[in-house]
């Protein structure tokens, strides 16, 4: 049995996640974690018996803990609670599927704890890269892409030895707005951005992937864990989803992982890494797709896009503040305070005011997160 625990089990990485282990059936539930759902999160309790589960908000605590309180598994809760989840001894493996920038500090308690990381949460490395890489490295510890496109890279440069990577063909679907003006985007509501049209996702990333910023993030996400520089990093628009990302080597041969659009693929794949598995979903049928195509993406209308470029070549303090003032526009988008493109206007408001600082720690991202929180909430647009 492989041993597995979960940050974030109710959410859409961490549902699929145990359809995963239940097709498999040879994945062990060690330890669960949920921000606030517990009604589902009982529902996983009582199926998957893990030693151990943790209620993030603490003030669904009592409620949950008197529910269960016929199982045999432990409650706890809060980020003391998240950290006890990814540090639980009894697994190999935790899946970082929270999200938001709050998967940082359980991700390296999991890597100080010498657990592999199946990586799912993208904002760990794009505010902390430079501080989490060498952690891992330092543990000895393997992490696991666990985001489709990073997934395929992956994939992709299994068999590479030491070949150099000369460039990331990083794909995008575009999402629901591709093709848009920023005249047209201004009128686009919540629904229309919540409907995209390959993926089945969270609200936030889903949102992330119309704003572009999720390719963005993507972009900060492959520096990391491939070790390339930004300017290596090309966005290809390919709105079929089914090629999920390609390298390009040094004799300028370009190696592709295709198939279908679902998460369950790269979830299995860093579970049973390196070997591969029964499938977990349906064949590819190209005569079905057709055709495959590739277009540049939209810098000028995308204004996200670029946002991330420029934070990542500033580096420091920059990718920690763009992500949070992010992660709060977004919300605020999401509960009908704010227009779409008030989204990148926040975060460069953000940005623009933040005391820049080079060379971080882990402090300095948690206390730069905070501050970029706290300001970007109180922008009068
Ligand atoms: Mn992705």
């Amino acid at each position: 049995m492989k041993k597995l625990s979960i940050l974030g089990s109710t959410g859409s990485i961490g549902t699929q996640a145990l359809d995963v282990a239940d097709i498999c059936g040879d994945i062990k539930i060690c330890a669960l974690s949920a921000n606030s759902n517990i009604k589902l999160l009982e529902q996983q309790i009582r199926k998957y018996k893990p030693s151990l589960a943790c209620i993030a908000d603490k003030q669904k605590y009592n409620e949950l803990k008197s529910n269960i309180s016929d199982t045999d598994t432990k409650l706890v809760s809060g980020m003391e609670g998240l950290c006890e989840v990814a540090s639980f001894n009894d697994a190999e493996m935790v899946l970082t599927s929270v999200v938001g920038n709050i998967g940082l500090v359980p991700t390296v308690e999991a890597i100080k704890n010498k657990k592999k990381i199946l990586l799912a949460n993208k904002e760990t490395l794009v505010t902390s890269g430079s501080i989490v890489m060498p952690i891992a490295q330092k543990y000895g510890v393997d992490i696991l892409p666990v985001d489709s496109e990073h997934s395929a890279i992956f994939q992709c440069l299994q068999g590479k030895g030491d070949n150099k990577i000369s460039k990331i063909l990083l794909t995008a679907s575009g999402g629901p707005f591709f093709g848009k003006t920023k005249e047209e985007l201004k009128y686009v509501t919540k629904n229309d951005a919540l409907k995209h049209p390959n993926w089945s996702m969270g609200a936030k990333i889903t949102i992330d992937s119309a704003t572009m910023m999720n390719k963005g993030l993507e972009v900060i996400e492959a520096k990391w864990l491939f070790d390339v520089q930004p300017q290596d990093i090309e966005v290809h628009v390919h709105r079929q989803s089914i090629v999920h990302s390609m390298v390009e080597f040094c004799d300028n041969s370009v190696i592709a992982q295709m198939g279908i659009p679902d998460m369950k693929l790269p979830i299995v794949y860093a579970i049973n890494y390196p070997k591969r598995q029964m499938p977990v979903h349906d064949r590819l049928n190209l005569f079905e797709v057709g055709t495959l195509t590739f277009e540049k993406p939209d810098y000028e209308n995308f204004d996200c896009l670029s946002i991330a470029f420029e934070s990542i070549k500033r580096g420091g303090t920059a990718p920690t503040v763009m992500n949070a003032a992010n992660e709060i526009a977004v919300a605020k988008f999401l509960n009908d305070e704010i227009g779409f493109l008030d989204i990148p206007l926040i975060i460069r408001k953000t940005l623009d005011a933040h005391a820049f600082k080079d060379n971080i720690n882990l402090d300095d991202v948690l206390k730069y997160d905070n501050w970029a929180r706290e300001y970007s909430s109180q922008i009068i647009l």
